[in-house]
C-alpha cells in the first residue's frame, strides 16, 4: 500500500484502463483532417456558447472560424471573452488538450500562434488514433452523425436518429421506404414490418441504437394510430401529432424486438437561446411505462434535473443513466449527482463518460480527464466513509467506464 491519498490511487489505476466513450458526434477522420484547424477551432463545440453568453456576438464568433481572415485578427475578437470564460467546465478541456498535445501550458497571447501551427501540423492521418486510442485509451466511440460512418468503423459505432425510421408522411414516401425494404404498405401493420426491416438492415451495418429527445409524447390507442395512418395513406387529412406519437411508440417496441437501445437527449440544449424546459426528463415517464422491454439510455443526467433523473433511474428497470457531456457542462453538479445516484441506483445502470464532440477531437481527452477526476472524487469519498473498499470502488468505476456500456449496447469488444 502506498501513502498516496485514495483519490490519487484510484485515478492512477483508472488511467490505465481502456474505456468506452458512450457518446460522440465524431465523423470519419478524413472529414476533420481535410479542413484547416487552428487554436480557435478549440472554441467550437460548446465553449463558443460560453463566449457568446459572455458578450461575443454570433457574427464575430463565426468570423473567428473563418480561415480566410488573418489569425491575429480573429484571436483579437475572441480574446477578451476567453478571459471571461476560461474557468468554465466547457473551457477546461481546451486547456487540458493544449497541454497534452501541443506543448503549451495555456491558451493566451503568447501561445495561440504556436498552438495553431502545431494543431495544423498534427491534422494528418492517424490523428484519431493518436488522440482517441493512444492518449485516451478509448476502444470504441458511440457516435451520432446522422448516418453510418463510411470509414473508421473499428473505432466509431453508430446510433441513428429515431425519427428517420418513421418519417414518411405521404403515400409516396411510404411507398419509397417500402420499396427499399422490399415490401408493400396498405396498413399500419405493413408499415411496421417495413420499419422492422429497415432497423434490421441498420443493425447489420453496425448500428447499436436510436436517438430521440425528451419532448412530451403521448401513448395514443393503437386503433387511432391505425386510423390516422390509413387517412395519411389515402392522402386525406389526419391528426399529425397523434400519428407522430403513435409511430414513435411502434418504433420503441420494435427497438426492443431488434435489441437496439433508445438513447434520449434530456435537459439542457447545446446552443444559447433555447427553451431547454421542453426536454425535461420527466416527459419520458409515459414512454418508459408503456415500453417496459425497451432499454432507454437517458443522456446528460437530465441536467439540471439530475435528482429527477436519479429518481427515474431508481423507479424504472428499463432505464440507464448516461453522463455523456455532463462532466464538462457542470463538473461539480455531476460529482454531486453521481454521489446521490450511488445511494439510489444500481451501479450497473450508470454510464460514466461520453465526450460529445465533433470537430475538436482533442477535447475528448480533456473531457475524459475531467470524468475520471469526478468519478475518483466520488468513489474516494465512499471509501473514506467506509461504504466500500478500494477494490470495490475500482469495480464500480470499471463498470461505469466499460462493463455497463458494453452490456447495455451489446458491444462486440
Ligand atoms: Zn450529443
Amino acid at each position: 500500500m502506498t501513502t498516496k491519498p485514495i483519490r490519487e490511487r484510484l485515478l492512477a489505476e483508472m488511467r490505465q484502463w481502456q474505456v468506452i466513450d458512450c457518446h460522440e458526434h465524431l465523423p470519419e477522420e478524413s472529414e476533420r483532417i481535410s479542413n484547416p484547424v487552428d487554436a480557435l477551432t478549440l472554441f467550437s463545440h460548446y465553449t463558443h456558447n460560453d463566449l457568446i453568453n459572455a458578450g461575443l456576438s454570433r457574427e464575430d464568433y463565426d468570423r473567428t472560424q473563418d480561415h480566410s481572415l488573418p489569425l491575429a485578427e480573429r484571436w483579437a475578437l475572441v480574446r477578451p471573452y476567453w478571459e471571461r470564460v476560461r474557468f468554465t467546465g466547457y473551457s477546461r478541456p481546451i486547456l487540458l488538450a493544449v497541454r497534452r498535445f501541443y506543448g503549451c501550458d495555456d491558451l493566451n497571447d503568447d501561445t495561440y500562434e504556436a498552438i495553431s501551427e502545431r494543431m495544423q501540423a498534427a491534422n494528418t492521418p492517424g490523428l484519431y488514433h493518436r488522440v482517441l486510442r493512444e492518449a485516451c485509451n478509448i476502444r470504441l466511440c458511440l457516435t451520432q452523425i446522422g448516418r453510418i460512418p463510411t470509414a473508421d468503423q473499428e473505432l466509431l459505432v453508430p446510433l441513428l436518429p429515431a425519427h428517420e425510421f418513421i418519417s414518411a408522411r405521404t403515400p409516396e414516401a411510404v411507398a419509397q421506404q417500402a420499396d427499399e425494404a422490399g415490401g408493400r404498405v396498405a396498413s399500419l401493420d405493413d408499415y411496421t414490418d417495413v420499419v422492422r426491416q429497415r432497423l434490421r438492415r441498420a443493425k447489420a451495418q453496425g448500428v447499436v441504437g436510436l436517438k430521440m429527445a425528451a419532448n412530451p409524447h403521448t401513448v395514443p390507442p393503437q386503433e387511432e394510430v391505425s386510423a390516422a395512418f390509413g387517412l395519411m395513406l389515402q392522402g386525406r387529412e389526419y391528426d399529425a401529432g397523434l400519428l407522430a406519437d403513435g409511430l414513435l411508440n411502434e418504433l420503441l417496441e420494435l427497438a426492443a424486438d431488434e435489441e437496439l437501445v433508445v438513447a434520449v437527449h434530456c435537459g439542457l440544449i447545446w446552443t444559447n437561446w433555447q427553451d431547454f424546459s421542453q426536454l425535461h426528463p420527466r416527459h419520458m415517464i409515459p414512454l418508459l411505462m408503456a415500453h417496459r422491454r425497451t432499454r432507454f439510455d437517458l443522456y446528460h443526467a437530465g441536467l439540471p434535473w439530475m435528482r429527477e433523473t436519479g429518481a427515474i433511474g431508481k423507479s424504472f428497470p428499463n432505464v440507464w443513466l448516461n453522463l455523456c457531456w455532463t462532466h464538462i457542462m457542470a463538473p461539480a453538479m455531476t460529482v454531486s449527482a453521481l454521489n446521490e445516484w450511488l445511494d439510489m441506483v444500481p451501479y450497473t445502470k450508470i454510464l460514466g463518460f461520453g465526450g460529445d464532440y465533433a470537430k475538436p477531437v482533442e477535447k475528448v481527452y480533456g473531457h475524459l480527464q475531467m470524468a475520471l477526476e469526478g468519478i475518483a472524487t466520488v468513489l474516494a469519498g465512499r471509501v473514506e466513509d467506509g461504504w466500500m473498499t478500494e477494490d470495490q470502488a475500482l469495480r464500480v468505476a470499471h463498470a461505469w467506464l466499460w462493463d455497463n456500456p458494453v452490456e447495455l449496447y451489446r458491444l462486440d469488444v
